[in-house]
């Protein structure tokens, strides 16, 4: 703390996976082990740099780039790149800490790291776009590499900026290599990442609300955002029997009761690149509600899918008034500390993005398969492949949780088991 004062999300994530590991102190005390602790907290290494690149105007813009390579004990570091306004060292270091224990679940061979920039994508034009991915690959190129450290997307990093990315990288290095995940098909990406993040929270959800005697048939759904992780939850939450009724961005939100017309919102989000409030210009019937979240509304399962700390007290308690059985993140850190306690408390179950949302990850590591191997998999296959890590990764949760006296407290049982087999990696490579 002493040493990162400011760092308020990186601290809360560290929070709140040492709460966890006091479970272990209880059951299995010689498991923990204060020199992985203490190494475990640094990040391996931290690079920041200076991203400038020329407006449409002509004018000279400066950005601030980020790549924190937290921890490389079980493989390379593997993590996706942000672009938002709100980006600063403490969100990438919280991202970058939370993505070492997702990698680990997914029982892949990637360590941790995150990146991103304070630049804001919103308003740009596609040759802005462009010549800032090639200004922040001009620096990053240097520190990354398919068995060093590979990159992906997230927040405003999608498959047309990993494309600028992936074509500045090649062109400075003179390799055609699988440096970074979420590539175009046509150029070494894998079938089924862009729906991964989406499908996997959905297969994960699926598995816990199975386990606890019911399914998605029927179910009512709010999903949060409207981006890359909340069109493909909505789609599988769909295509599994539910009805999602609302959708959202941040400026407000969407409510239609007949179930969310997800090709709309694709269209909105995808081709016209427009705001979520267009929705109701097409459907009359739905509501839209101007700054304010979705969580007000009547459902059984709630899926958050935009960002971090985007749940909080109040809306856990409209939750809990409403009803709701599950809330199951698909974005990172989306509910605050004082919300899961009170989820939990009230008898609702509660899944930790770490565990959730490892599909996209998870995938990820199935395109550096296929590009080590020169070849590609079929869409059915890979998607045979996520359903099956996320029943995985939901079982791991489960019985680690269940074997530490915590039965139900999937938070728990995600960052045991993903804390315990780093912690033995970073052991048996001696203090490094
Ligand atoms: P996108 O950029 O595709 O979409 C983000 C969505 O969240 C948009 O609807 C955006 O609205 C909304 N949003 C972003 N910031 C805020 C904010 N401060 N307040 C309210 N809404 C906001 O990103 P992704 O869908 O890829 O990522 C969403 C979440 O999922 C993130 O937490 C990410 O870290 C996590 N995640 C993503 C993975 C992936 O594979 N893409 C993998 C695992 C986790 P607006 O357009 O108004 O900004």
């Amino acid at each position: 703390v002493s040493r990162q004062p400011n760092d308020k999300e990186f601290l809360q994530a560290v929070q709140e996976v040492f709460e966890s590991l006091k479970v272990i102190e209880k059951v299995h005390p010689e498991q923990l082990d204060d020199d992985v602790l203490t190494r475990l907290v640094e990040p391996e290494r931290q690079i920041i740099f200076r991203v400038p690149w020329i407006d449409d105007n002509g004018v000279t813009q400066v950005n601030r780039g980020y790549r924190v390579e937290f921890n490389s004990a079980i493989g390379p570091y593997k993590g996706g790149i942000r672009f938002h306004p709100s980006v600063n060292i403490s969100i990438i270091k919280f991202l970058g800490f939370e993505q070492i224990f997702k990698n680990s679940l997914t029982t892949l061979p990637m360590g941790g790291g995150k990146g991103g920039s304070d630049f804001d994508p919103k308003g740009k034009s596609d040759r802005e776009i462009m010549a800032f991915c090639q200004s922040f690959m001009t620096e990053l190129y240097r520190h990354i590499g398919p068995n060093t450290d590979v990159p992906a997307g997230d927040i405003g990093v999608g498959g047309r900026e990993v494309g600028y990315l992936f074509g500045q990288y090649k062109r400075l290095k003179n390799e055609f290599s699988g440096v970074l995940t979420g590539k175009g098909l046509s150029f070494g990406g894998s079938l089924i990442r862009t729906e991964a993040t989406g499908y996997g929270l959905c297969y994960f959800t699926q598995a816990l609300l199975k386990d606890n005697g019911t399914s998605f048939k029927d179910k009512t759904v709010a999903i949060s955002g409207s981006g890359n992780v909340a069109i493909y939850a909505c789609q599988k939450a769909t295509q599994l029997g539910a009805k999602v009724v609302t959708m959202s961005d941040s400026n407000g939100f969407i409510y239609d009761p007949n179930g969310i017309d997800l090709e709309l919102v694709k269209e909105i989000k995808e081709v016209r690149r427009g705001r979520i409030k267009e929705y109701v210009e097409v459907h009359p019937e739905a509501t839209y509600t101007a700054g304010q979240r979705p969580w007000s509304v009547k459902v059984d399962v709630a899926l958050p899918c935009a960002t971090q700390n985007e749940l909080d007290l109040d809306n856990a308690k409209d939750l809990v008034k409403n009803g709701v059985f599950a809330v199951c993140e698909g974005a990172n850190m989306p509910t605050t500390p004082d919300a899961i306690k009170y989820l939990q408390e009230n008898g609702v179950l509660y899944a930790p993005g770490k565990a959730s949302n490892a599909g996209g990850v998870a995938c990820s590591g199935l395109e550096m398969s296929q590009n080590a191997q020169h070849l590609s998999w079929s869409a059915e296959e890979v998607d045979q492949k996520l359903e099956q890590i996320m029943v995985t990764i939901f079982n791991t949760c489960r019985d680690t949780a269940k074997e530490y006296g915590c039965d139900k407290q999937y938070e728990i049982g995600a960052n045991i088991a993903g804390f315990l087999k780093v912690a033995t990696a970073m052991k048996a490579q001696g203090t490094v």
